[in-house]
């Protein structure tokens, strides 16, 4: 640690503090959590874990904020230009945050850099441009029941959002959550995932620097069965916007319907990709190897079953081979690394336990299968074969650098497997033909279609799933939906 940013050093020793309305506080029971580097499993830093009655106060400080306070009656040009701001502020300390995040979540700061930071300045940059473009409709009345009218609809923001969030990008998560419900108007409440606040933390920061109102933003680390479970079931939030596993997406969803506040689920997914033999496979095959092993397959977006026309299964599996053999492992911070540890010691058994129960079924390790000699919390990226449609590894999201490659000849039986998934986030194809793409498209019970390509993450495209894999969409014009009320409103003007 010693060779890190003295800017970054400061950063770990500042760290600790809970933000609500507006200042740093300890939690009030004292709560701790301790923050680890998964590159070398050591502790990086002790941080405030929220207890129930930070939560509380988090949600008191968003409610007067929202009900009380300026900021919903701010005009939508100054909400855009404060979030306008963050983005500058953000893109400022880019290299900061790509070094909390590769420290946090051990991934390649090369990737920090290029994907998490940057990716999270375009989603406040677009989404600082909606504030001004809530708009409603004029309206024709049906049957109106006697005299002239005059009919409209305004969109409102809904209200103080509970925002939970995962630690696999844990800076984009939080932007894609608190950058649309503040352009919307709202006021927020976000619990990090314990095992990485870090960058939240420091997004508060910046946000204080920013200027936005106390109470607006409250970031509250704290573990998800106390902190986030208050959070979800409190009377005082209109809204929780959620992304993690589908088991605590349920129970989210449970303390929802209890207090009827909004809800929206980005889940799990067990995605298929489909290599057609007419593909080119100089595309196909790292592109398939990508759609996997980056962010070392702790993406809600891999592509974790790799369905392959026969003709060419062969050559495209040793090919993925090849490409997981190639990734130079190494810690996060590491300018070389290509691929990271596993976030946690808990996730990393997790995955290694997917894969030798998939043995001790049949299945076959092509590549991988096992820790490399490394001190934090690596695993070899993975590729299994001989896998039957029944195994967990083929129906369970395993969150890890673990793809499933899958032999097929006829296409409505590839359809009818690829479909057998409770999941639908992304699927994906790779063909010359345009038919089979656009029949891919058409045919995938997914909320994200990729052809020739896989993990594109734009601001102005949404993303969420069918089936088990959530409910709404984030990003693109979609989030409207997510943090406004529609009001419809009817003069009498005759
Ligand atoms: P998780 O438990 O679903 O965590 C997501 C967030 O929810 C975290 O902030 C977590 O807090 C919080 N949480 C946990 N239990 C809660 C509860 N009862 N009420 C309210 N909030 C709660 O996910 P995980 O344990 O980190 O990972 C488990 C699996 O989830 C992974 O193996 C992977 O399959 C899946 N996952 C999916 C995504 C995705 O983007 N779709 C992201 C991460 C994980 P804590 O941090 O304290 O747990
Ligand atoms: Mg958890």
């Amino acid at each position: 640690m010693t060779d890190l940013p003295s800017t970054v050093h400061a950063i770990l020793d500042r760290a600790g503090p809970l933000l609500v309305d507006g200042e740093w506080v300890d939690a009030i029971d004292g709560g701790t959590l301790p923050v680890f580097d998964p590159s070398t499993a050591e502790e990086l830093t002790t941080v405030a874990a929220a207890g129930p009655k930070d939560v509380d106060a988090a949600v008191v400080a968003a409610r007067r904020a929202f009900d009380e306070g300026p900021w919903r009656r701010l005009s939508p040009g100054e909400r855009t230009r404060l979030l306008w701001r963050l983005a500058d502020l953000v893109e400022e300390h880019a290299e900061e945050f790509a070094v909390l995040e590769s420290l946090d979540v051990g991934k390649p700061i090369v990737a920090a850099r290029a994907g998490d930071v940057r990716g999270a300045v375009a989603v406040l940059r677009y989404t600082a441009g909606w504030a001004d473009k809530l708009e409603g409709e004029t309206l024709p009345l049906a049957a109106p029941p006697d005299g002239e009218y005059h009919a409209f609809t305004v969109r409102e923001p809904v209200g103080v959002c509970a925002q939970i969030i995962p630690w696999n990008y844990p800076l984009v998560m939080a932007v894609w959550k608190i950058a649309p419900a503040l352009a919307a108007g709202c006021t927020v409440v976000l619990k990090p995932a314990e095992e990485t606040p870090l960058s939240a933390l420091r997004l508060g920061e910046l946000i204080k620097e920013a200027g936005f109102p106390p109470g607006v933003v409250n970031i509250i680390p704290g573990f998800g069965e106390t902190a986030g479970a208050a959070l979800a079931a409190h009377t005082g939030v209109d809204k929780i916007a959620f992304t993690g596993s589908t088991e605590v997406g349920r129970q989210i969803a449970h303390a929802a319907a209890d207090n009827l506040s909004r809800v929206s689920l980005e889940l799990g997914g067990k995605s298929p990709n489909v290599v057609f033999a007419d593909a080119d496979l100089e595309r196909a095959i790292p592109g398939s190897a990508r759609a996997i092993f980056t962010n070392a397959g702790q993406s809600c977006g891999s592509g974790s079953r790799v369905y392959i026309e026969e003709p060419v299964f062969d050559e495209v599996v040793s090919g993925i081979v090849a490409e997981a053999e190639a990734l130079r492992l190494g810690p996060g911070l590491d300018e070389r690394s290509q691929l990271g540890p596993i976030v946690s010691a808990r996730q990393l058994e997790r995955v290694s336990g997917y894969v030798d129960d998939a043995v001790a079924d049949g299945a076959t390790i092509v590549t991988g299968g096992a820790r490399p000699e490394l001190p934090g919390w690596f695993y070899r990226p993975t590729i299994v074969t001989d896998v039957r449609a029944e195994m967990q590894i083929v129906r369970e999201e395993v969150f890890g650098p673990v793809l499933v490659a899958v032999p097929f000849s006829d296409y409505d039986d590839l359809v009818r497997r690829a479909n057998d998934t409770r999941f639908g986030l992304a699927a994906g194809t790779w063909t010359r033909d345009l038919r089979k793409a656009f029949r891919v498209v058409r045919d995938m019970r997914a909320g994200r279609l990729y052809v020739n390509c896989w993990s594109v993450i734009d601001p102005a495209l949404p993303v969420g799933g069918f089936k088990e894999s959530g409910w709404g969409r984030e990003m693109g014009r979609a989030v409207r939906e997510l943090y406004t009320e529609v009001k419809a409103a009817c003069v009498r003007i005759d």
